[in-house]
């Protein structure tokens, strides 16, 4: 199965990712848990998507699509994968199906995840993310059962610079003015689905399953 996990910033890709791979065991491919990997470990490629993701803006086009490229050709992508945040604007969007063709494959559902500004400011702010593990945490929403540990791995946690509420709010109008154009991509291809996101988080992965025709 190959799954395109679309949506703003806080509406709970990497959340619902993290069930969904599991389910269909595929790998998880995240640009943004790639860039922030890339600059905790110091590579050129972390010291220039910084630059762009400290200010809520988006990595450029050739840079995402080159890490993208890279690890869609890999031998575990040929069985199916799930895309949570690439592509983002139309240009990778075009570039992804350019992948996919030389690969011969072809993308069998595009699942958005809807949630109001305000909900989406809120997860956003009280966000905490394992610096281990990566997992989602919310102060409010989904506390962990040890503040700032993890409860999966007891990893720390921590808030990611991008989530204040300044970059926060600048992350959702690039979304609504460069990422937003895709659903019409999308829906002329007959691919697009939309879920409510504003529900519980099992409520929201029961909706993903019964789009991807897997009831849950
Ligand atoms: P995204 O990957 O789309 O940016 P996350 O999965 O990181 O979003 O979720 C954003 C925040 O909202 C996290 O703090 C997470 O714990 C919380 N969250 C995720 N799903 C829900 C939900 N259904 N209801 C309330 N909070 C949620
Ligand atoms: P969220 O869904 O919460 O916004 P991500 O981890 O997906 O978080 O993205 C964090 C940041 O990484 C983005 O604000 C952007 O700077 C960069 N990024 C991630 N994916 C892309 C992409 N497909 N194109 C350009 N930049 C990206
Ligand atoms: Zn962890």
């Amino acid at each position: 199965m190959r799954v395109l996990l679309m949506g703003p910033p806080g509406a709970g890709k990497g959340t619902q990712a993290e069930v969904l791979v599991q389910d269909l065991a595929v790998p998880h491919i995240s640009t943004g848990d790639m860039f922030r990997a890339a600059i905790q470990n110091g590579t050129p490629l972390g010291l220039q998507a910084k630059l762009f993701m400290d200010q809520g803006q988006l990595v450029p086009d050739d840079v995402t699509c080159g890490i993208v490229r890279e690890r869609l050709v890999a031998p575990d992508c040929r069985d199916g994968f799930l895309l949570d945040g690439f592509p983002r604007t139309v240009p990778q969007a075009e570039v992804l199906e350019t992948i996919l063709q030389e690969l011969q494959m072809a993308l069998d559902v595009v699942i958005d995840i809807q949630v109001s500004r305000e909900a989406l400011v809120q997860r956003l702010t009280g966000r905490r993310i394992c610096r281990q593990c990566g997992a989602a945490f919310h102060v409010v929403f989904n506390p962990p059962e040890q503040p700032g540990k993890c409860d999966k791995c007891g990893g720390e946690l921590y808030q990611r610079t991008d989530d204040s509420p300044e970059t926060a709010e600048n992350r959702l109008d690039v979304y609504t003015k460069q990422t937003q154009p895709l659903v019409e991509f999308y829906q002329t291809k007959g691919l697009y689905q939309v879920i409510n996101g504003e529900q519980t988080r099992q409520a929201v992965l029961a909706d993903i399953c019964r789009a991807l025709g897997r009831g849950a």
